[in-house]
């Protein structure tokens, strides 16, 4: 068996392979939630529109206005309804927040700083006015042709937001990734079937499929590979025929007893690699006709920290995805962890800020990768380095807050 692969190399070796399918299409702009931005977007127009009043108050000319001055009103410029007339010296027009500024006005008297006559007519003008005051010019938010959204973000709900202030009603996405979903092993049993002796819930086509659906990616559960050679190479072509990706859990491991490794070994090119990282050591990847194919290790700790650390960046590459750099915070921790060189650890651990504001962190628990429960009770991996031992309390570990595939 082939030497160990760092995390990193095994990342990388898999994104030079995958390149973005190419298909987009057009959503509206309500449906775009969580889609990917198939090309970047330019504004269409000024936001605002027009330089507007961000107080209530009145339009001036600043240049030929002073304090004591009572220029008259000669209009209203309300939110939608502007004034259309023009406006010389000695006058001026009540306005509100919002509304455009009347042309040859350049300033906007706030309605705390004026007098206003008895009769209506005119104001007295009680603080200095300058030019510019209260006014939100033309294209401040977003100036026409600005880029606001690059090629590959996902959409959130601030750029739909976005998108429609500037009047967009449509965007371009990538299309939709599906993946295909297989257990192995004859132990696991469906959710909602009894359990004989000796048989375990199959828990990692759910995880794997409720990870990928963070993603919005469409999953095809495909249940459990059949126990037999020829039937598994069945499942699997078809599979790849129809899906972007394949993605089993169990069987990948050296010595294990199915069928799986012989029929990839069969149907397509797939590597196994023995990856430097705990949990997850059995890993395997390659193609399968049209479609990726990973392998995940069995244990359900192992299957949801390979998804998330390992095939999680090459599905985003493939969906068309910008991959965000990942927050990383340094804690220190409370304990002492336990931890062997020669591989990456990802342990289950509790971060939190204490009465300090120092961050701190502790074991969740159980390591065990088919320990679902501490999985459960913690908000974040300590990334410990591939080289580094035993931690002691006091120092510095590096935590990986969980992405969204695990909250
Ligand atoms: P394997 O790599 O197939 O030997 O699996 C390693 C361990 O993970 C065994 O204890 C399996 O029973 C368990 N396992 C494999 N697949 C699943 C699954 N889909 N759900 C829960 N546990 C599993
Ligand atoms: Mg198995």
């Amino acid at each position: 068996m082939s030497a160990m692969i760092p995390v990193a190399e095994a990342v990388e070796r898999m994104l030079e392979r995958v390149t973005r399918v190419v298909q987009t299409e057009i959503v509206p702009l309500a449906q775009g939630l969580g889609r990917i931005c198939a090309k970047p977007i330019q504004s269409p127009i000024d936001v605002p529109g027009h330089d507007n009043s961000a107080m209530d108050g009145y339009a001036v000319r600043a240049g030929s206005t002073q304090v004591g001055d009572q220029p008259v009103i000669v209009g209203t410029s309300a939110a939608g309804h502007p004034y259309s007339g023009a406006v010389a010296a000695g006058q001026c027009v009540r306005i509100m927040t919002g509304a455009t500024v009347p042309t040859g006005t350049d300033a906007i008297i706030i309605q705390e700083n004026v007098s206003v006559s008895d009769d209506g007519g005119s104001i007295t003008i009680n603080e200095p006015v300058r030019v510019g005051d209260n006014i939100r010019l033309r294209g401040a938010d977003v100036s026409q042709g600005a880029t606001v959204i690059g090629q590959g973000e996902r959409l959130n709900p601030v750029d739909i937001g976005l998108l429609a202030s500037l009047g967009i009603a449509e965007v371009e996405v990538q299309r939709t990734l599906k993946v295909a979903v297989f257990s192995t092993g004859d132990e696991l049993v469906s959710p909602g079937q009894p359990l004989q002796s000796g048989q375990i819930y199959d828990s990692n086509r759910y995880l794997i499929g409720a990870m990928l659906q963070r993603l919005n990616i469409e999953v095809m559960d495909l249940g459990r590979l059949p126990d037999n050679l020829e039937a598994i190479k069945g499942a699997l072509t078809d599979a790849s025929t129809q899906a972007d990706a394949i993605i089993t859990s169990g069987g990948v491991s050296v010595g294990d007893a199915d069928y799986t490794k012989q029929a990839l070994e069969a149907l397509g090119e797939v590597g196994f690699w023995k990856v430097a990282m705990k949990p997850g050591k059995p890993f395997a990847f390659g193609r399968l006709n049209q479609a990726w194919f990973f392998g995940l290790p069995g244990n359900p700790v192992a299957a949801a920290v390979t998804m998330d650390q390992l095939v999680q960046p090459v599905l985003a590459k493939l969906a068309g995805e910008q991959q965000q750099a990942t927050l990383q915070l340094s804690a220190t921790s409370a304990e002492a962890l336990k931890k062997r060189p020669g591989r990456a650890d990802f342990q289950r651990i509790c971060y939190w800020q204490d009465e300090h504001g120092e961050l701190k962190l502790k074991s969740a628990g159980s390591q065990s990768s088919g320990v679902l429960s501490t999985l459960k009770l913690a908000n974040g991996f300590a990334a410990i380095e591939q080289e580094r031992g035993k931690v002691e309390p006091g120092e510095s570990v590096t935590v990986l807050p969980f992405s969204k595939l695990l909250r």
